[in-house]
């Protein structure tokens, strides 16, 4: 059932758990993360990432939203549409129009009054269409420069989180607490105390991006601080890889390209049902 991602994030934050959002490039993808869903009983949410449109010519937002759309209406379990990262006001605008229920704008590189403006700018214009707004504080740096998910200069402060948050009218905000997005080089660790003392300062739901590769305890222990929202995407995109790598070599050159949806989906619904088990609903 396709549902609002603030209801779902209330949900989570009811529960005192995090929803997992899972990045999605194609029907498959959004077929086996809803099925997923179902199987376990949970909701779930769907993202796009801009750049796999733009830069990659996978869907584009009316075409991702259609496809999440009519799959969630197969289900009894709350799927959520949200655009990921997206820095660029139009783009947002049009995911807006195209029927996603949360856009993240993206800030974090900028000063933080700019990064203030800029997020309050996108939340007056999707509140109007009763669009939610992540906006994220700090930053999330790139797991392959391991000085990124180190470097405390990075990090979300807890009493700017609150400023920011209250200056912005953003719904959701994506902290910095020790994750990196893409392939960790060295294990992870979530500053939970920082986490902890942002949660503390704010009411709003909490946001974890870079979410593959960090070790299932810190998981949970972020998860019951005020993570309400939890983002995968790596793991995802690997495994959908090497699916293909093994379909190609199972079945060589008298394979199709028809069966691969049925060799895939299983597969896909298999490590997303247990990922999911991160969820505590
Ligand atoms: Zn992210």
């Amino acid at each position: 059932m396709l549902t609002p991602v603030k209801d779902i994030l209330k949900m989570a934050s009811d529960a005192n758990t995090s929803v997992i959002a899972f990045n999605s490039l194609d029907y498959n993808m959004i077929y086996s993360t809803v099925q997923a869903a179902e199987k376990v009983g949970k909701p779930v949410i769907c993202m796009l990432y801009p750049e796999h449109h733009t830069g990659f010519n996978w869907a584009n937002p009316e075409g991702f939203a259609a496809m999440v759309k009519s799959l969630a209406d197969e289900v009894s379990v709350p799927v959520g549409l949200h655009l990921d990262h997206c820095s660029d006001f139009n783009y947002i605008m049009r995911a807006v129009k195209a029927g996603f229920s949360c856009v993240m704008y993206d800030g974090s590189m900028l000063p933080l009054e700019e990064n203030i403006a800029n997020t309050r700018k996108v939340a007056d214009a999707a509140h109007a269409f009763g669009v939610a707004v992540e906006a994220e504080l700090g930053h999330v740096g790139f797991a392959a420069t391991v000085s990124d998910q180190s470097n405390l200069d990075m990090y979300t402060q807890p009493d700017v989180a609150a400023k920011f948050i209250e200056e912005s009218t953003c719904d959701a905000l994506a902290v910095a607490i020790g994750s990196a997005h893409g392939v960790y080089k060295e294990t992870p660790h979530l500053d939970i105390k920082r986490l902890s003392e942002i949660n503390a300062a704010t009411e709003a739901p909490l946001v974890l991006h870079g979410g593959s590769g960090i070790p299932d305890d810190q998981l949970d222990q972020a998860f019951v601080n005020g993570i309400n929202k939890f983002n995968v995407g790596t793991e995802f995109f690997q495994l959908y890889y090497d699916c293909l790598k093994d379909y190609g070599q199972i079945n060589g050159d008298g394979g199709n390209i028809f069966d691969y949806a049925n060799y895939c989906q299983p597969r896909l619904i298999d490590y997303l049902t247990k990922k999911m088990e991160l969820s505590k609903f």
